[in-house]
């Protein structure tokens, strides 16, 4: 689903954000990305979205080069590709119901199939009978579930969560959570860089952890940090 062969990046101020990263993501796959600030967690998921370029390598979302797509072509990363931010993004003149239409108008889906579908999605995050507000008439919560069922109101296969809980209170961010776990199990790949430990620890879910730009753990059932090894024993 998502491949990524050798891939680093540096920005043109020099730094190096990423270094030599390989990395597999297989369909309907829950992953979760930690590190510390400025580890490159953003840089990666900014590379799966080609909003930057890499300096190096190659990523393939199914089975296409996405490094080698021209950008007239970018509209096809962003239908496989949702994406959630931790400030929501939301538009504050539009409607919950607007809002997430709006992300069918733009590439072009039909206008019964906008009224068919919206609906839906909004049901699936508990949000039917907010359709009428706007943005700012929303807890944080509700606003972040407006911005992921705008993430997913295209269905596509991978929905990208960069911080998703990160403004959110602790019950809030469990609501999301149950949200994302929902949509992974009706089969969307989810990849969600965080600093949330407790959900990471909670959750067993693959834990990929990057330091200084370099992967430094991948496991499956992972948790936020490894436990500290006991030495005692050896000596
Ligand atoms: P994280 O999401 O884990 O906090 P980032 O991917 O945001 O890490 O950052 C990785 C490194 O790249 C940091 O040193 C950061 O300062 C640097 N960086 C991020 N974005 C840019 C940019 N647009 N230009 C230059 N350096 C950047």
């Amino acid at each position: 689903m998502i491949k990524l062969i050798s891939v680093s990046k540096e920005y043109d101020n020099g730094v190096k954000a990423l270094s030599d990263i390989n990395l597999e993501i297989s369909k309907g796959e829950f992953v979760f990305l930690v590190g510390s600030s400025g580890a490159g967690k953003s840089t990666l998921t900014k590379l799966i979205l080609k909003e930057e370029e890499v300096s190096e390598g190659s990523i393939y979302l199914n089975e296409l080069d996405i490094t080698e797509v021209p950008n007239r072509r970018i509209p096809y990363i962003r239908r496989n590709v949702g994406v959630v931010f931790q400030d929501f993004r939301l538009l504050p003149n539009k409607t919950v119901y607007e809002n997430v239409a709006f992300a069918m108008e733009i590439v072009g889906a039909h206008p019964k199939d906008i009224r068919r579908r919206v609906p839906m999605i909004l049901s699936l995050v508990n949000l039917s009978r907010k359709a009428s507000s706007f943005p700012d008439q929303l807890s944080g919560g509700e606003q972040q579930r407006v911005s992921i069922a705008r993430s997913i109101i295209n269905n596509p296969p991978v929905l990208i969560a960069d911080e998703p809980t990160g403004n959110l209170d602790p019950e809030t961010a469990w609501d999301i959570m149950r949200a994302l776990v929902d949509i992974n199990g009706r089969g969307t790949t989810i990849v969600m860089a965080t600093h949330a430990r407790d959900i990471v620890n909670s959750m067993k879910k693959r834990v990929i952890t990057l330091e200084n730009g370099r992967i430094i753990r991948d496991e499956q059932k992972g948790g936020y940090e490894l436990e500290v090894p006991n030495t005692e024993k050896h000596i």
